[in-house]
């Protein structure tokens, strides 16, 4: 996935690591990812532009309909 040097959990957007900033875990699809609190809005607001990192993302957006 990442280079074998980067094994510190990274923001998954802006890859700033834990000592940069504050990281939140993501479990998705059987993998652990982390976001930064810089980017947790996009995660919720705007999860289409996270495609390119966690495949499927575009769909996270609220259900609107059921
Ligand atoms: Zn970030």
């Amino acid at each position: 996935m990442t280079d074998p040097s980067s094994a510190a959990p990274r923001c998954l957007y802006c890859e700033r690591t834990a000592d940069e900033v504050a990281l939140i875990p993501v479990h998705y699809r059987d993998a652990d990812y982390f976001i930064c609190a810089s980017h947790l809005p996009i995660l919720i607001h705007r999860p289409e532009q996270l495609a390119d990192y966690l495949p499927g993302a575009e769909g996270f957006g609220p259900s609107a309909e059921h």
